[in-house]
């Protein structure tokens, strides 16, 4: 095995006991050298450099003073007792004290002598001191320099009652830095370490924990984070790479009588440039002989719906089925709806399959589905796992399923001999670093035109003591005739805070705006699907003015006479999902507006998130915003779903190195298809242990 060091448990190590090793599997996932070795500083203290006294400031972490004791004294009686000390540099004096180890102290330090002192520095009384900072002799400058960049590592109340706060793990790990000196293999290969110029996988270990200087450190982040995202990518490009090995994917060779009959006569207005590119995108996978596996991006309003359907006119015309499915049963009947709207007047027969259709009318479907009569099936998840036979299903789109997982996708393929072209819609964009991360296995399209004349929704943040005013704006707008969606938060289904928000907010809103003259629809979670059902088509429809809903009409709905998102507690929402939010109105020629409510108090992300919705309607710079605020682990679920575990990389950071892994993985696959090369093996085995490692239960403690 290669890196058999690696494998060996943690208790082997010098220092670590069964209670140590029990704390760092439970609060770090640490079980091995390895994973010991994995787990990285955070940040480092630079003892390279020294502060003068004059300069400390309320940012800095620490400061690192060269100078000499002016007094030494002990003051205050019993437990007030401290020992205070007057440190002077050529700049000022300081003043440090310690309430332990007095006696000791008290002669230690000498006044001729000059000492380096290090410690966090605080206020007190408008003086600066620092408490029981470290101070040492100046004697040995090479020493000093070898200990130039201290690790800083993350830790957990548990782990500090353990002694394992940053300075124990570096006690630990110290040791086995030297321990590992001529026992890491390289896992990268040969060209790529060349090419990349790579500092060996040892040499990186070693500095990452212990720099012998900044330049040294730098490389060793390079090449770890490098690693890192070479091997996701490596995985990635190999299963898209075996897929289109696999399978062939079904050839759409002619563009026929129904796509140009609906691009002549029935498209109801000229499709934008981004609509026309991506559709000439599907029209090349789909006429290739290749398999398409297509990632359609697009911000909210970008007119998806359409390029989905023009690609199923691609699969008909070729004498094949197409089906589209929709995460739920209220978005299944809008697409449903808007299809056959489009379709009108023209030869081709839609089905609707919900968990709410009919035994009877779903036995129709089954048959027509079976024999070929059926061109389109609309529905839910259900539609491919109910065992739904096609005659010939070519083409599949799915919508609004970022969630999506690579694992649920390979699903997808596995259940057909000869898969249908997959076409995979995101409702929110997410940044480039992390489409390429999440779903680097598939081609990317993107949409990045808004259809032309659309009113740029408006946004405005309110402070809940602004209600009143807010509630006279929703009355003047339902008077011009509009409709308003109350969303109020909900983070967990269950949560009874949260259920127990909306029935308040709702009761006030019925108090608001009483019956007659309004009328108000609720959503939730908790609500029976056909109850949701009958609330959503009663607002659908125009029968009630007010929507007041959970997160759960976050998704996709369509209401264009909806100009009016009002967002409740809008401070613990992501950005993603208040631009889903907003996404929801400005469907309509009127002015929409989106009302940010708050409370008074603020975090300085909660601040931000406001104001980049203030400031910008576009979907790819506000999920810029998101990665940077929330990091990639994250965004849209991913941390759950462990997907994206990074230990070194940042999405939000190294997007040029996450490029360079990127090629370099192509590269090495282009030379090497199934790597079966003797200098590719080490890569090839690390690539399979990493696939055992997030599959690897025992491990969960
Ligand atoms: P999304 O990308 O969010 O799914 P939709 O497909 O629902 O967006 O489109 C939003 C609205 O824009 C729909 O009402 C649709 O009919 C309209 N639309 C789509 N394409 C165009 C276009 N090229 N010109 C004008 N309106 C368009
Ligand atoms: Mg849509």
């Amino acid at each position: 095995m290669p890196n058999a060091f690696l494998q060996t448990p943690v208790e082997y190590l010098k220092g670590v006991g069964p209670q140590k090793a029990d704390i760092l599997k439970k609060e770090m996932g640490i079980f091995t050298y390895g994973d010991l070795l994995s787990l990285y500083p955070f940040r480092y203290e630079d003892r390279t450099k020294f502060h003068q006294i004059k300069e400390i400031t309320a940012d800095l972490h620490y400061v690192q003073i060269r100078g000499r004791f002016v007094s030494v004294r002990s003051i205050g009686e019993k437990r007030a007792k401290r020992m205070s000390a007057i440190f002077r540099d050529s700049t000022g004096d300081i003043e440090l004290v310690w309430f332990q180890g007095i006696k000791w102290l008290l002669d230690k330090f000498k006044g001729d002598k000059e000492y380096i002192v290090f410690g966090r520095p605080a206020q007190y009384n408008g003086k600066w001191n620092i408490a029981h900072p470290e101070v040492e002799e100046v004697s040995d400058e090479n020493t000093r320099l070898a200990n130039a960049m201290q690790p800083v590592y993350p830790s957990t109340e548990k782990m500090k009652a353990k002694a394992l706060d940053t300075k124990g793990i570096a006690r630990l790990l110290k040791p086995l830095a030297g321990l590992m000196k001529g026992r890491i293999d390289e896992i990268l290969p040969p060209e790529v370490m060349l090419q990349m110029k790579l500092v060996t996988r040892e040499e990186a270990m070693s500095n990452i924990h212990f720099p012998s200087s900044q330049e040294n450190l730098r490389k060793a982040e390079f090449r770890l984070k490098f690693e890192e995202l070479f091997f996701i990518q490596l995985k990635l490009l190999k299963l898209k790479a075996f897929r289109e090995e696999q399978f062939k994917g079904f050839v759409f060779s002619s563009v026929g009588a129904r796509f140009n009959e609906f691009y002549k006569n029935h498209l109801p207005f000229p499709l934008t440039n981004a609509q026309k590119r991506v559709i000439k995108e599907i029209r090349n996978d789909t006429g290739s002989g290749k398999h398409m596996s297509r990632l359609l991006q697009g911000d909210v309003g970008s007119g998806k719906t359409l390029v989905a359907l023009m690609a199923m006119l691609l699969a008909l015309d070729n004498g094949f089925q197409a089906s589209i499915m929709a995460p739920t049963e209220i978005l299944a009947n809008q697409h449903y709806e808007t299809m056959s709207a489009f379709l009108a007047g023209m030869d081709v027969k839609i089905g609707l399959l919900t968990g709410s259709v009919k035994t009877a009318a779903r036995k129709v479907l089954h048959r027509d589905l079976e024999s070929g009569a059926l061109d389109i099936l609309i529905g839910t998840h259900a539609l491919i796992e109910e065992g739904v036979k096609f005659k010939n299903l070519g083409m599949v789109v799915i919508d609004e399923q970022h969630r999506f997982g690579v694992e649920q996708r390979s699903k997808l393929w596995k259940k057909n001999i000869r898969p249908p072209h997959v076409l995979i819609m995101t409702a929110t964009p997410i940044p480039r670093t992390l489409a390429m991360t999440l779903f680097g296995d598939l081609d990317v399209s993107v949409i990045d035109e808004l259809p032309p004349g659309r009113k740029a929704v408006r946004t405005l943040h309110k402070y809940d003591s602004h209600r009143l005013e807010v509630f006279g704006f929703i009355r003047e707008q339902i008077k011009l005739g509009r409709q308003i969606y109350i969303v109020y938060p909900l983070i967990k289904e269950s949560e009874t805070m949260d259920y127990k928000d909306l029935e308040d907010g709702y009761e006030s809103i019925m108090r608001a705006f009483p019956l007659p003259q309004y009328k108000v629809s609720i959503l939730h979670g908790q609500m029976k699907a056909d109850a949701k059902d009958f609330e959503m088509n009663r607002f659908v429809k125009g029968e009630t003015n007010i929507m007041v809903a959970t997160t759960v009409i976050e998704v996709g709905v369509n209401v264009p006479n909806a100009s009016v998102m009002v967002v409740e507690s809008s401070e613990r929402f992501g950005l993603s999902q208040l631009h889903q939010l907003r996404g929801r109105v400005g469907r309509g020629a009127d002015q929409s507006y989106c009302v940010l409510m708050s409370s008074n108090k603020l975090s300085s992300d909660a601040r931000l998130r406001m104001n980049t919705m203030i400031r910008t309607n576009d979907g790819f710079e506000i999920a810029d915003v998101d990665l940077r605020l929330r990091g990639s682990g994250d965004i849209t679920g991913t941390q759950q779903s462990g997907e994206l575990n990074l230990k070194i990389a940042d999405l939000a950071q190294d997007a040029q190195i996450l490029q360079y892994a990127r090629n370099s993985a192509g590269a090495v696959l282009n030379a090497d298809p199934h790597l079966d090369k003797p200098e590719n093996q080490t890569a090839k085995e690390r690539l399979a242990e990493l696939a055992k490692e997030t599959t690897n239960w025992s491990r969960i403690s």
